[in-house]
Order: structure tokens, then C-alpha cells, then sequence
């Protein structure tokens, strides 16, 4: 027997036993083991069965996965040169060996048992697992003649490459700028912290004075604080010009980069045989077609609309009103909002933050969530990293072991920031017995100060909910197909269903009477303040939603009925616009060429997919609102026909059993404040 712990996984992990010079050994194994059973499983003389092929693949390869999982952990939340290096030399070999798998024959022997006798005594289940798996070495190119799976090939690393082109454009452009500000007095209005951090940019350049830069922080605090409307001018400018033709002289234009990568789509796309690039975006996700997706974005366009106008014509009349604006522009909107947020819903984080202690909102999250599930949480123990890190069972109301999950909430340094749901097991019964799910909740709370409790603003108890939705999807799983339980499998455009649907609780008064307690006196939270809350989330709402389906909507005709040899982006912008925007913008406004959720991130025809899932968690919700928030017989509908189901079936169909028809955008727009 190995003494390497990534070998000898069985239940938990012992975390502490990792040690970084078990990660290349440890990882060099556990592949050479998956590597065999690979070589089994395509080899010609076994059988094309699930039995011969796909389950002996799983078992090893999940014991990869897993192993690489914990070392994937540590590096996010004990980070340490040792582990690093050890890290960044297996990434590669792991890397490789999940390549060289969807490249292999495996597609072949997929297609073979879709084929054969056996695939209709399979499971629903498993007849969903095969077909999904089909679909993804179809889009991978596995079926197509050896030219057509060379040219697509060749497409994949050319689209890469020009999406890291345009990144870099991005970054270099945003990193070549620098506004020097010598007299601080050119910076009123705008916060000290920030004052300060201009200060030690400019100390870094080797400048006196003031250095304010791109970034997103130094960006904001002058739209939103500086009265000074020529340096707002100034720098809005610099910031919608970067990587254009405007800007540097087009040293980092990415005008050429955004065409080339249409292009590249759309010939993806024919070579796979779809009409454009949207079509084969949609191929995986819950969302049928292009044209139901702009039909959505359109609809709550329109909805939206009224209320996005009067927004806008309420901050330009206090622009000119208040602030002595009489002709507001773009680079006045963000200061002229700030101003009116202010003076309309003010109220402190630091006020918020008394009632809501750690303890309270862990008892009330497991109050709420064991009312509406029929389960407990209790503290349970198990080998962890770091000695803040809390371990917990969730039972069924038999007291039978369903779950286990760690919570690792404090920032901490070699800790990476954000917070995320990560799943260390999944349920299964691929070694006999019943593998129960254990998750990974991770968040970057501020850690208590001496004997006092922890206390979170209400943007963290949202993240909290959040990810313990997402927690509780893959957690509550009665589904024992790994590749089909929990979050496994499910829909991009629906995963964050589950999530976002949680958070809907710590916005919703009767939980919060349940969450809050005052640090000091253990008095709830106030009504008013809360109406205060309340009122600030929906500020300008309809103004944000607008905005949010214009990005949306230009993206999806971008890759549906856009031709990128003779049409122009920035025009399809200007029509979408027209449609949906209630801002005027300069001509010189180059948005696009900052776009890189499109056209460097994995959100190309797929930026939609933000307001689609906050539909159906804000629709899911508004049947809890109906029948009772605490209303177990409603809770119990989510975790059979939602959580419990995993992506054993199609997301729609799932929804559609938990409310009884398909998805409608009246809840989104009634808790965002949209009388639409
Ligand atoms: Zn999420």
C-alpha cells in the first residue's frame, strides 16, 4: 500500500497528510491507472455495453478527478510556492490526459452502445448521460471526415489564439494608460482610500502627484465621485476608446481581432453543419433556439422600458436641478446617480452589519433550509486544512447521513478571494457501496475580531445563500449517476438557478426577522431600514436591466444574423441600441472592443444567460411567495422535482414539474421593482 494519501482516498480526504511532493507522483498514477482502463474501454474486443465500458472508465477516473479536486482545493485556500510549483508541473499531465480522452475512440464506443439492443433497457438516466456525452463529442468534431475534423481543428486553436489576442489588446491598452493629476484639488469629491491608492500608482510609475489608471476601481471612483466633470469627460473617453482604432493610435486595436473571431464562429459552425454560431452555443444549453432566446431579451425589453426611460429622465432633471448640469452626458450619469442614491436610500453598510452576526445567519440559513427540506445539519468532524474551517453532516428526517460539506468562510492570506461552492464527491455507488456528496463552501468573510462574533454585510449573507444553493443542488442529489447528479451535466444557461433562487430568501422580510439580531442588543432587523435596503437594491433597476439586454441581445444577433464580411459591429450596436438603450453615447464609444465575455470568455451567445436563469430562480420563488415562504409541502416540490434531480433530465422539464408551466418574467421584473 502507497503511503501517497492522493492514492489511498476511501471516505474523507486528510487533508493534512497532502503533501506537495505527493502532487507529481500521486497524479503520474492515478492517470497511468485511468490511461489503462481507457485502453480497456476502447479496445476492440470489449463489448460496447455501459458495463464493459463506461463503468470500469468511471471508477478510475473519478478517483482522478477527486484526488486532483483536493490538490485543486489546497492550491485555492492554503496557496504556498511549494504546492504551487508542484501544481503547475501535473496541470499539464492532467490536462492532457482529459484531451487525449475526448479524442480518443471513446466516441466511437459511445455511439456503439447508443446503437446497440442494450441502450433502450438502459435508464432514463443513463440513455440522457449517453446522448449528452454524443452531443459533446459531436460539437468536439469526433463524427466528421477526417477533413472537415482537421480544418475545425485548426479553427479551435486559431479562435483561441485570437481570443487571447484580444484579451491582451484589452489589458495592454488598459495597462498603457496613466492620467497624472499634479493638484489634489482636481480630485475632490472622490474618497481618501482611493486618493491614496492614485498616490502610490504614481509613486510606482516613478511620478509625482496623482496617477489614475483604467482599472475598474480607479475607473469608478472618478465617474461616481469626482466633481471635477472635465477629468470625468477625460477619462470616460480614455476608458470606452481602449483597444480601438481611437486609442494609442490602433496600437491595441481590436477591431480586426472581433471580425476574425465572427468569422471564425461561423465557419465553426458550418463545418458542424449548423446554420450560425448561435445555434451551436444553444446545442447545449436549456435555451431552444437563437430566436426564442432574442424573442426573451425582447419581451423584457419591452417591459422593462418605461421604467428604464423615466429612470433616466429622473437622474438627468436632478443633474440639471441639483448638481447644475444643464446639459448631462455620459460621463455625468454615474455621478449625477451616485449623488441622487445618496440622497434618496442612505444608509451605512456599517449600520447593516450590527444584526447580522455569524451565528445568527448560520441559524437561520439551517433553520430555513432544514424547515423546507426535512433535514438536519449538525457539526460533524473530519481532517481539515486550516483550523478555521467547519465541518458538517446534513441527515434526512430518518437521521440518515445524506451529505457532508466543509465551510471555510474567513479571508486569510494564500487564500484566493471570491467565495465558491466546490464539489469534492458526488454521489455514486461505483465501489458498492453508497457514496454520499461532500461539497466545498468557501467564502472570504472578514474573520471575527477578539471575543466578538463575525459580522457580515447583507452583500454577504447573499453571498452565502448563494453558494449554499448551489451547495444544496449538488448535495440533495438522489441521482447515483456521477455524471448526471448535482450540478454535473446541468445546463449552462441553468445552473445558476438554484443559487440565485437562495438568495431570494435574504431578501424576503419574515426570513430576515429569523437571520438578524443586533450585535449589541439582539434586536431584529428594522422595518424601515430594511424598506431602506430594499429601495437602494431597485434603484435605477430598470436603467441596469436595459443595459444588461442590450449586451445581451447584441451578442446573440452578433452570432446568429450578423455577416461578418460585410456587415459592422459598431452599427449592430447602434440598431440594438435604438431598440433597447435609454443613453445616448458619443460616437467614438468602441464598447465592443472591451467586450470579453463574447470574445474572450466562454460567454459567446450566451451573455443572455444571466437574466434567463434569474427568471427562473425569481419565478421559482414567487411560488413560495404564493403559498407560504416557510411552506414545507412547497420545499419539499423544489428538492424532489429541482434540486434532487440533478441534469437526469432537461432543465425545462424539471421547472416545469416544480411550477407547473414553463418560466414567465413577471416575478424578475416585480422583485426588481419594474412595474412592467
Ligand atoms: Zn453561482
Amino acid at each position: 500500500m502507497s503511503d501517497n494519501p492522493l492514492l489511498t482516498i476511501t471516505d474523507l480526504i486528510d487533508f493534512p497528510s497532502i503533501k506537495p511532493e505527493h502532487v507529481v507522483p500521486g497524479m503520474k498514477a492515478l492517470i497511468e491507472d485511468a490511461q489503462e482502463a481507457l485502453k480497456t474501454s476502447n479496445a476492440k474486443e470489449t463489448p460496447a455495453t455501459w458495463d464493459a465500458v463506461i463503468t470500469p472508465l468511471e471508477q478510475r477516473t473519478l478517483k482522478l478527478s477527486r484526488a486532483w479536486g483536493a490538490v485543486s482545493h489546497l492550491m485555492s485556500v492554503c496557496d504556498e510556492p511549494k504546492l504551487r510549483e508542484a501544481y503547475n508541473e501535473a496541470l499539464p499531465i492532467v490536462t492532457q490526459f482529459w484531451i487525449g480522452l475526448s479524442q480518443s475512440e471513446l466516441s466511437e464506443k459511445y455511439k456503439a452502445i447508443k446503437e446497440s439492443n442494450e441502450f433502450k433497457t438502459l435508464s432514463a438516466t443513463r440513455q440522457r448521460i449517453i446522448n449528452e456525452e454524443l452531443k459533446d463529442f459531436m460539437l468536439a468534431g469526433a463524427f466528421l471526415p477526417a477533413k472537415r475534423k482537421e480544418q475545425l481543428k485548426t479553427i479551435k486553436e486559431t479562435l483561441a489564439k485570437e481570443s487571447q489576442k484580444f484579451s491582451e489588446n484589452l489589458l495592454d491598452a488598459t495597462n498603457a494608460y496613466g492620467l497624472l493629476v499634479e493638484d489634489k484639488s482636481d480630485l475632490a469629491g472622490i474618497p481618501d482610500d482611493d486618493i491614496a491608492s492614485f498616490k502610490e500608482a504614481a509613486q510606482a510609475a516613478g511620478q509625482e502627484g496623482y496617477r489614475i489608471t483604467l482599472q475598474v476601481p480607479h475607473y469608478l471612483a472618478v465617474m461616481q465621485y469626482a466633481q471635477n466633470r472635465a477629468l470625468r469627460e477625460t477619462l470616460y473617453k480614455a476608458y470606452v476608446t481602449r483597444a480601438s482604432e481611437l486609442d494609442f493610435d490602433g496600437r491595441f486595436n481590436n477591431n480586426d481581432v472581433m471580425r476574425h473571431i465572427v468569422q471564425l464562429r461561423e465557419t465553426e459552425a458550418k463545418l458542424l453543419d449548423f446554420k450560425n454560431y448561435g445555434e451551436v452555443s444553444l446545442a447545449t444549453k436549456m435555451a431552444n433556439s437563437p430566436q426564442e432566446v432574442i424573442a426573451f431579451l425582447r419581451d423584457l425589453a419591452k417591459r422593462s422600458l418605461p421604467q428604464a426611460k423615466n429612470d433616466m429622465k429622473e437622474v438627468k432633471q436632478f443633474a440639471r436641478d441639483t448638481l447644475q448640469i444643464d446639459d448631462p452626458q455620459s460621463w455625468d450619469l454615474p455621478f449625477a446617480s451616485e449623488k441622487l442614491r445618496q440622497a434618496r436610500y442612505s444608509y451605512s453598510d456599517q449600520e447593516v452589519k450590527q444584526y447580522f452576526t455569524l451565528p445568527n445567519v448560520f441559524n437561520g440559513l439551517f433553520g430555513l433550509v432544514q424547515t423546507l427540506f426535512s433535514i438536519r445539519i449538525v457539526p460533524d468532524t473530519a481532517p481539515v486544512w486550516h483550523p478555521d474551517v467547519k465541518f458538517f453532516r446534513i441527515e434526512n428526517d430518518k437521521g440518515e447521513k445524506v451529505a457532508q460539506f466543509y465551510m471555510d468562510l474567513y479571508a486569510r492570506p494564500n487564500k484566493r478571494g471570491g467565495a465558491w461552492m466546490d464539489n469534492d464527491r458526488t454521489r455514486n455507488r461505483l465501489y458498492g457501496p453508497l457514496q454520499t456528496p461532500v461539497a466545498y463552501l468557501v467564502c472570504n468573510f472578514a474573520k471575527p475580531v477578539g471575543d466578538k462574533p463575525a459580522l457580515l454585510t447583507h452583500d454577504d449573507v447573499l453571498t452565502l445563500f448563494h453558494e449554499f444553493g448551489h451547495g444544496l443542488h449538488h448535495m440533495l442529489s438522489r441521482i447515483e449517476e456521477p455524471a448526471a447528479s448535482g450540478i454535473n451535466g446541468v445546463e449552462w444557461d441553468a445552473v445558476e438557478c438554484p443559487s440565485q433562487f437562495m438568495e431570494n430568501f435574504a431578501w424576503d422580510w419574515t426570513v430576515l426577522q429569523n437571520l438578524t439580531g443586533h450585535v449589541k442588543t439582539g434586536e431584529k432587523l428594522p422595518r424601515a431600514l430594511f424598506d431602506k435596503m430594499l429601495a437602494a437594491k431597485n434603484f435605477q433597476s430598470a436603467m441596469a436591466m436595459v443595459r444588461q439586454l442590450e449586451f445581451g441581445l447584441f451578442d446573440m444577433l452578433l452570432h446568429t444574423e450578423f455577416d461578418p464580411e460585410k456587415d459592422s459591429i459598431l452599427e449592430l450596436l447602434a440598431e440594438v441600441r435604438k431598440e433597447v438603450a435609454v443613453t445616448e453615447q458619443p460616437a467614438y464609444n468602441r464598447f465592443p472592443n472591451s467586450f470579453s465575455h463574447i470574445f474572450a470568455g466562454g460567454y459567446a451567445a450566451g451573455y443572455y444567460s444571466y437574466k434567463w436563469a434569474e427568471v427562473m430562480s425569481s419565478d421559482a420563488f414567487s411560488l413560495f411567495e404564493e403559498t407560504g415562504i416557510l411552506n414545507p409541502e412547497t420545499g419539499k416540490k423544489w428538492l424532489d422535482e429541482v434540486l434532487a434531480v440533478g441534469s437526469s433530465r432537461p432543465a425545462i422539464d424539471s421547472f416545469i414539474a416544480f411550477r407547473g408551466r414553463a418560466p414567465k418574467i413577471d416575478a424578475l421584473l416585480r422583485h426588481s421593482g419594474i412595474k412592467g
